[in-house]
C-alpha cells in the first residue's frame, strides 16, 4: 500500500511563549510524511530550492519516505514564520515567503500515480486539480484547504471539492466554508459539496469526525508539556491516513481507529520544537499512546434503572 503527499517542504521560524526556533525544517509534506511513515511508505512531492542540502535532508532520513518526487529549483526554499501567544490554539503568521513554491507544478513521477491513497496539502485549488488529472488509480483522496483559497478561488476550490473523497479543515475554516456557525450543519454542508468525509480539526478541543450517518469525537490528549503546536494538522492528517493507507476498511470503526492514530501522532508532534520529537518517534510510543487515548475516553454502560 502507498500514499503520496503534495505539499510544502519549508524552512519555518517559530516563536512560542517557551521558545524560539529559527530556519528550522517545516512544511506541510513534511510534517505529513514523518507520521504516516510510521504506518506506510510514503512518496513525497515538492518543491525546494538551493539552500536546502543534506542536513536539511537528513530529516527524512531513516524512514519508509520516497523523495523521488522532491524537486530541487534554482532559488530559495519557502520560508514561513509564525508566532503564539499563550493560547496555542491560535497563531500570528509574521511572514510568508514563497519562494521557489511560487512557480511550483507539482510533476507526479510515473510510480507515483496508481497510488492507494493521495493527499493534497493546502495549496491553491487549481494546483490540486492539476494533481487530481495526473492520478491514473486511486482508492481515496483527502485535502486540507485554508481561509485564503475559501475567499479568494471558491470557484477552483468547489471545483476540488466534488472530486475528493475526505476533507480535513479546522474549525473556523469550515464555518467560513458553509457560511454557517453551527458546526455539525456546516459539516452536512460542506459532504453536500461532494466530500463523503470531514474531519474537522479543533486544537486543544480535539477533533470530529463526519460520515454518511455517524459523528465521532476525539479529545486532544492532555500534555503536561506543549513546546509548538506548528505542523499539528499536517502530523494528525499523516497520522490518519497513514493508518488507514495500511489496507484498513474505509468503515465507521477503522475510521475511528484512524481518527485516534491521527490524534495520537499530533499530540507527540507538539512535544518538542519542529520535527524533533517526530524524528525520532517509534512505533511503540504511537501504539501506547494509542492504548491510553482508549483508557482516556473509555466508560461503561449504565445499568436498567441506574
Ligand atoms: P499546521 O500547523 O499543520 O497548519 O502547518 C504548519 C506548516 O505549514 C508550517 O510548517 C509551514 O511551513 C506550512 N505553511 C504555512 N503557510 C503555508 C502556505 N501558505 N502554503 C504551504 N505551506 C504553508
Amino acid at each position: 500500500m502507498s500514499i503520496v503527499v503534495v505539499g510544502s517542504v519549508a524552512f519555518d521560524t517559530v516563536q512560542t511563549p517557551f521558545g524560539r526556533a529559527e530556519a528550522i525544517v517545516g512544511g506541510s509534506a513534511t510534517y505529513f510524511s514523518l507520521a504516516a511513515s510510521q504506518f506506510t511508505a510514503v512518496n513525497v512531492v515538492a518543491v525546494v530550492g538551493e539552500d536546502f542540502g543534506e542536513r536539511e535532508l537528513a530529516v527524512f532520513g531513516g524512514k519508509q519516505i520516497d523523495l523521488g518526487g522532491l524537486e530541487r529549483a534554482p532559488g530559495k526554499t519557502f520560508r514561513w514564520g509564525g508566532e503564539y501567544s499563550y493560547d496555542l490554539n491560535s497563531r500570528e503568521t509574521l511572514f510568508t515567503e514563497l519562494n521557489v513554491f511560487e512557480t511550483f507544478q507539482p510533476k507526479l513521477p510515473p510510480s507515483y500515480r496508481q497510488t492507494d491513497i493521495l493527499f493534497l496539502g493546502n495549496i491553491h485549488p487549481s494546483i490540486q486539480l492539476q494533481v487530481l488529472e495526473q492520478v491514473e488509480s486511486r482508492r481515496l483522496v483527502a485535502i486540507d484547504t485554508m481561509n485564503l483559497w475559501i475567499e479568494t478561488t471558491p470557484a477552483e476550490l468547489r471545483a476540488v471539492l466534488k472530486r475528493v473523497d475526505i476533507v480535513l479543515i479546522n474549525d473556523s475554516e469550515a464555518r467560513e466554508l458553509a457560511r454557517e456557525f453551527n458546526l455539525m450543519r456546516a459539516a452536512r454542508a460542506i459532504q453536500a459539496m461532494g466530500p463523503r468525509l470531514l474531519v474537522i480539526k479543533r486544537g486543544e478541543n480535539g477533533v470530529l469526525l463526519f460520515n454518511e450517518e455517524h459523528v465521532f469525537v476525539a479529545p486532544a490528549y492532555p500534555l503536561e508539556t506543549v513546546f509548538d503546536p506548528t505542523g499539528a494538522g499536517d502530523t494528525f492528517a499523516g497520522g490518519f491516513l497513514g493508518y488507514l493507507a495500511q489496507g484498513q476498511a474505509l468503515d465507521d470503526e477503522g475510521l475511528r481507529r484512524a481518527i485516534v492514530f491521527g490524534s495520537a501522532l499530533g499530540s507527540f508532534c507538539v512535544e518538542d520544537f519542529g520535527t524533533r520529537r517526530l524524528e525520532k518517534l517509534t512505533r511503540d510510543e504511537v501504539v501506547d499512546r494509542y492504548r491510553r487515548f482508549k483508557r482516556l475516553t473509555h466508560f461503561e454502560d449504565i445499568e436498567p434503572g441506574e
